[in-house]
């Protein structure tokens, strides 16, 4: 069974539920405060972000609306391809409003680097990046992120999100991925 070998297939838990959970309330609380009085659209990038928009989004006291935009840039392999391509747009039209774009991990920038360019274009009154995640020595584009919750090192992480293939996306850690299972 494939749930039972799990911890097999990893090796270093890097972020538990716990700290996940306490960054994730600091981070609601700045949001709630820096947006006090607008309104503000929450945008989750598929499928990564899920878990964080989820936990996120619960965590504020502000009303606000979300939406989701789903584009893909790596295959099932662990290198980013620097090709974006939309697989979902947005339903929402963003003309006047304060978008706060929530991502499960930064890595080279590039995914993001077009988004915020494709974001800019469609009239946004103001565009903000929120990210789990970042791998500083990964960057190769600078991406202003206002709100972080954790810089990691360089190395493919999964969980909370984010998979391998489409798997372990449903572990409430982040930890990293044995080598083994993609070697
Ligand atoms: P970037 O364009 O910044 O290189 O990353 C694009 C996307 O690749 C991220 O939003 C994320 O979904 C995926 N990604 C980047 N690094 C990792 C990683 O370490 N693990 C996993 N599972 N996905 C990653
Ligand atoms: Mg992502
Ligand atoms: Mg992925």
């Amino acid at each position: 069974m494939r749930a039972a070998d799990i911890s097999d297939q990893l090796s270093t838990v890097l972020v538990t539920e716990e700290e996940i959970q306490r960054k994730l309330a600091e981070l609601a609380a700045r949001v709630d405060a820096d947006y006090a009085g607008k309104d503000l659209l929450l945008v989750g990038v598929l499928k990564g972000a899920v878990m964080v928009m989820a936990d996120f989004a619960r965590s504020l006291q502000s009303d606000i609306t979300m939406d989701w935009m789903a584009v893909s840039s790596y295959g099932a392999g662990t290198k980013s391809s620097g090709v974006v391509q939309i697989r979902k747009d947005l339903d929402t039209d963003l003309h006047g409003k304060h978008v706060l774009i929530v991502e499960d991990i930064i890595d080279s920038g590039l995914t993001l680097s077009w988004l915020l360019e494709n974001f800019a274009s469609r009239g946004a009154e103001s565009i903000e990046v929120l990210a789990l995640l970042r791998k500083p020595e990964a960057a190769k584009v600078k991406i202003d992120c206002k709100y972080v919750g954790f810089d990691i090192p360089n190395e493919f992480v999964v969980g909370y999100g984010l998979d391998y293939a489409e798997r372990y996306r449903n572990l409430r850690d982040v930890a990293v991925l044995a080598p083994h299972v993609y070697a």
